[in-house]
């Protein structure tokens, strides 16, 4: 080739390459992301509780990738989905730190009655008759459904096939820390708790780092129907697979009778007397712990879930939440299974959390709302061992996030952002919901769940259990 083509055709390289990077700047700085979600405010419930006003959220790839206003954020990232916040909040997604979601099939069955004659009265002999893999596919959909639909993103789940559980959560999109369920006694998916403990380790093995949305964990059920040698054993495996483990903990004046007439100890004291809180421990209920037995919780850093409805409806008590917080124990929420709530409505259990401890400590100034945002968000990612990952928004923190809608009547005018979401928000307030980056509630529309097809599957299954009844 003659040396003067040479030359033009490098120069006409040389004219291309400069032609491409000077043509429309501003497109190619502007990078391309999973979701772009705006709001009036953003509550982060980082440390300082800071709060960003009129801004935006850049989501990619499973994480929070930039905060800012909405105009640089806007001007930095473009997406195929942008989601307006015209008269919203978005916060972290709600940590429901105990619950039996597939007990959504036992709804209302039997109400008004004490723990002890609910559980081995009607509760125990009807899970003994109906609960299979189908229940606990059923229930748990039903559950997911309830959930996502309320704005909780995480759910602490503690029930029969775990298998079923884990894979329907992840089909919903739902993030759950789900327990493979110890008892001395039989149950659907295990004879006693050597049993138990075998098909525990068989789950966490089969699910442990596999999915992005299901931890397995440990659920030995209570003291009072796991001897203490099977707790010292499920502790033992729960540390050898480095699994946390999940329990109802002093939960009733029962519970407190049998463990010191079975141990010549309180509950609390008697776990600590074999060392269970030696490891991650999500403790459920709570109500009854004595002066001496705080300590242990706070010392141990066991992480106690308050269950204001279930505790109330079951008269089991008032957990005494505002004094174990000053003695420094983590404290979640949840709203345990729908039989004894009777449903997984997050809201609620935060305003009744509130209510219930400056009623009963005559303090007004008890639980303030943020206290409460704070165990639903914040301190529910601490007790479950994933405030690296979710609880508050953050760069770089999983994107588990939820935008409230503040246009209804109730929240007219709005002064206080805390004080709305825990004294006035409900479930019908929430608009969108994304778990890991993605979202599964868009503008109320649910995109992992055909909603009319698990109405049909929970009627038909209703009606089983209703004829059952009736017969008997
Ligand atoms: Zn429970």
């Amino acid at each position: 080739m003659p040396k003067l083509l040479i030359k033009k055709f490098i120069l006409y390289l040389l004219c291309l390459t400069l032609l491409s990077s000077c043509e429309n700047p501003r497109q190619s700085d502007n990078l391309s992301v999973d979701i772009i979600i705006e709001a009036d405010h953003i509550l982060t419930m980082n440390e300082s509780l800071q709060i960003y006003e009129n801004s935006a959220i850049a989501i990619n790839k499973g994480k929070i990738l930039d905060i800012d206003s909405a105009e640089v954020i806007n001007q930095k990232y473009q997406s195929n989905n942008r989601i307006s916040g015209k008269n919203r909040i978005l916060m972290p997604g709600l940590i429901n730190g105990h619950s039996h979601a597939a007990m959504t099939l036992l709804r209302g069955i039997a109400d008004d009655k004490s723990l002890i004659d609910w559980l081995n009265n009607y509760i125990f002999p009807l899970e003994q008759e109906f609960v299979s893999e189908e229940f606990v596919r059923i229930g748990t959909k039903l559950a997911c459904w309830e959930m996502i639909r309320g704005g909780t993103t995480t759910f602490v789940d503690m029930y029969f096939y775990p298998e079923v559980i884990a894979e329907v959560a992840s089909s919903c999109g739902l993030r759950a820390l789900v327990s493979s369920t110890v008892s001395d006694n039989e149950t659907p998916n295990a004879m006693n708790a050597d049993d138990a403990l075998l098909n525990g380790q068989d789950f966490i093995e089969r699910w442990k780092n596999k999915n992005s949305l299901i931890t397995p964990i440990l659920g030995p059920h209570a003291i009072y129907s796991v001897n203490l040698q099977q707790l010292q054993n499920t502790r033992k495996i729960a540390n050898e697979t480095n699994t946390p483990i999940s329990i109802h903990l002093s939960e009733s004046q029962f519970e407190t009778q049998y463990s010191l007439t079975n141990y010549g100890m309180t509950s609390i004291k008697a776990l600590e007397s074999i060392n269970f809180f030696d490891g991650l421990t999500i403790a459920a209920h709570v109500v009854w712990p004595t002066d001496e037995e705080i300590p242990i919780l706070a010392n141990n850093k066991v992480g106690v879930v308050h269950n204001p409805t279930s505790n109330m409806k079951l008269s089991s008590g008032i957990a005494p939440i505002s004094k174990m917080l000053e003695a420094g124990v983590l404290i979640g929420i949840g709203t345990d299974g729908a039989a004894s709530n009777n449903d997984l409505d997050m809201w609620e259990e935060m305003r009744l959390a509130a209510l219930l401890q400056k009623v009963s400590t005559m303090n007004p100034e008890a639980l303030p709302a943020i206290e409460v945002l704070k165990m639903a968000t914040v301190n529910g990612a601490k007790i479950i061992g994933m405030d690296n990952a979710i609880g508050k928004i953050g760069i770089g923190m999983t994107a588990d996030i939820i935008q409230i809608s503040y246009d209804d009547v109730h929240h007219l005018p709005s002064y206080d952002i805390a004080s709305h979401l825990v004294y006035v928000t409900d479930e019908q307030d929430v608009i969108n919901v994304i778990i890991d980056g993605k979202l599964v509630m868009h503008e109320k529309e649910l995109l992992t769940i055909d909603t009319k097809e698990i109405e049909d599957d929970v009627l038909y299954f209703a009606d089983k259990i209703k004829k059952s009844i009736e017969n008997n």
